[in-house]
């Protein structure tokens, strides 16, 4: 799999220095999600006050794609409402569907834009949404819990 070079190292260093990882003892909801096609694990806690999302923490193993995906997730949805984070996954998911005819929006998705390549090989890309799954997963147990905004 080749990706542009200046992308490869966003995914590296976030690879190498995740962001948000370790589980924080207490969370609004916690969800576990597999990609057994490539043995990758993440399990995220998802805290939100007031209806925004106050904190995201997760511990995970797996491939790069993966590890590097739940970390700018993490960072990119952390302070937003649900409506936010919602549309913010929307675009993510359509940028992994497009085969690679989508850059991304750079505004919106910030390091994300980092992962467009992916879409291009239909293998990666359970690696590359694994963890905004969680994410989506979490934020509805979150709102069914506590009554929404
Ligand atoms: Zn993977």
């Amino acid at each position: 799999m080749e990706l542009d070079s200046l992308y490869q190292e966003v995914i590296l260093d976030h690879y190498k220095h995740p962001l948000n990882k370790g589980l924080s003892e207490n969370y609004g909801a916690q969800v576990h999600h597999v990609n057994p096609s490539c043995g990758d694990e993440i399990t995220l806690n998802v805290t939100a006050i007031d209806g925004k999302i106050s904190a995201i923490t997760w511990d995970g193993v797996g491939c790069s794609i993966s590890q590097a995906s739940v970390s700018i997730a993490s960072d990119l949805l952390v302070n937003k409402s649900f409506a936010e984070a919602d549309a913010i996954l929307n675009e993510f998911t359509e940028l992994m569907q497009s085969k690679g005819t989508k850059e991304g929006n750079p505004d919106v998705l910030e390091d994300a834009v980092a992962l467009a390549g992916v879409s291009k090989f239909p293998a990666r890309i359970k690696c590359a949404l694994l963890g905004w799954m969680a994410f989506k997963d979490a934020a509805v147990r979150i709102n069914t819990t506590t009554g929404g905004e």
